[in-house]
């Protein structure tokens, strides 16, 4: 008979990777596997501060390494692969990758989101050197800089905000007349001193030395009057939305409007008993390693309690 697993878990991000430190000390022998992007998004970035742990800087990818060093020491088995389909109403579940299909009592949903970004020039070349997509990460690096955030909707203003408290001026740009953002956001953004709104503007290109791994600023085009400037900043923040990578489950686990897995409160519980979430792929809140490696933690106890009530272990 093919073997089934007790836990599959799907993603290699901080998520993906606790939860099958936790399942492996747990002895349930878990397989992971790491999709296209083995270690998640910490791999394309560069110092990260605010992991617990350590004194200094570390680096994402490095980071992401040593979880999967911890993984695998524990006795998880790490699969290169991608999975294309699975199956929720069959038990043991089924999860097809490219190359295998695998059984398993249990799985754990750690694909993560990404950040959308504006496909312009120069933005993809200054990723991590001045171009970010998370203020709460980078904004520090920022510290009495100028910076400009771009967007119009609830995430653009938070991330203003956010920033208005390090920084020492903050623009924000935004394509239209008027925001997206909830009422109340707008008017926390509008009594800010060191905050300056741009209307009908669009970014067209980020500019900056490559050599000196720093921006300069950024080009944008007035779409009312169709003058184009260059406005001088140190940091660029792109807050125009994230993608839950969840197109893989759609329509076989509850979600809402945004794809986002909904889970049970205080638990990585999805709506179907046996499969868990854990991450970005839920969060559309905090999106921080610390909080998906926690949300991993929790996905690995919750399902062992579930594989013991089964009476499969
Ligand atoms: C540029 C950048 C800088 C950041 N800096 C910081 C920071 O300084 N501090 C901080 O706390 N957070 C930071 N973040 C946020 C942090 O990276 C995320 O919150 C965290 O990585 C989320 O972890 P996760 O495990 O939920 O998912 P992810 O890290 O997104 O990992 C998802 C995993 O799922 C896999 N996957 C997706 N689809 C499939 C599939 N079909 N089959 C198999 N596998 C699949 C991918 O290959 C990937 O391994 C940053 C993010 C970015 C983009």
């Amino acid at each position: 008979m093919k073997k089934v697993n007790n836990v599959l878990i799907i993603g290699s991000g901080p998520a993906g990777y606790t939860a099958a430190i936790y399942a492996s000390r747990s002895g349930l022998n878990p397989t992971l596997i790491s999709g296209l992007e083995p270690g998640g998004q910490l791999t394309i970035t560069t110092d990260v501060e605010n992991y617990p742990g350590f004194e200094n800087p570390i680096q994402g990818p490095w980071l992401m390494e040593q979880m999967k060093k911890q993984a695998e020491i524990f006795g998880t088995t790490i699969i290169n692969d991608y999975v294309k389909n699975v199956n929720f109403r069959q038990f043991p579940f089924v999860v097809e990758t490219e190359k295998e299909i695998f059984n398993s009592y249990s799985v754990v949903i750690a694909t993560g989101a990404k950040a959308k970004w504006l496909e312009i020039e120069g933005e993809k070349d200054f990723m991590g050197l001045g171009v970010s997509a998370c203020a709460t990460c980078d904004g520090f690096f920022f510290k009495n800089k100028v910076v400009a955030v771009v967007g119009g909707g609830n995430t653009a203003v938070e991330e203003a905000l956010f920033l208005s408290n390090l920084c020492q001026k903050v623009f924000v740009i935004h394509r239209r007349d008027k925001f997206r953002a909830e009422k109340i956001l707008q008017e926390r953004l509008l009594k800010k001193k060191n905050i300056e709104i741009l209307w009908n503007q669009e970014v067209e290109k980020v500019i900056g030395d490559k050599k000196k791994r720093c921006i300069s600023g950024v080009e944008i085009f007035n779409n009312k009057n169709k003058s184009k400037r260059e406005l001088a900043i140190d940091g660029f923040f792109v807050a125009i939305g994230h993608a839950p990578a969840t197109d893989l489950f759609k329509t076989k686990l509850k979600m809402d409007n945004e794809g986002y897995i909904i889970t049970a409160p205080d638990s990585t519980k999805t709506n179907i008993d046996g499969i868990f979430a854990a991450g970005d792929v839920t969060d559309k809140i905090y999106r921080q390693a610390v909080t998906a490696a926690g949300m991993g933690c929790m996905s690995a106890i919750e399902a062992e309690s579930f594989l013991n009530f089964k009476k499969i272990i």
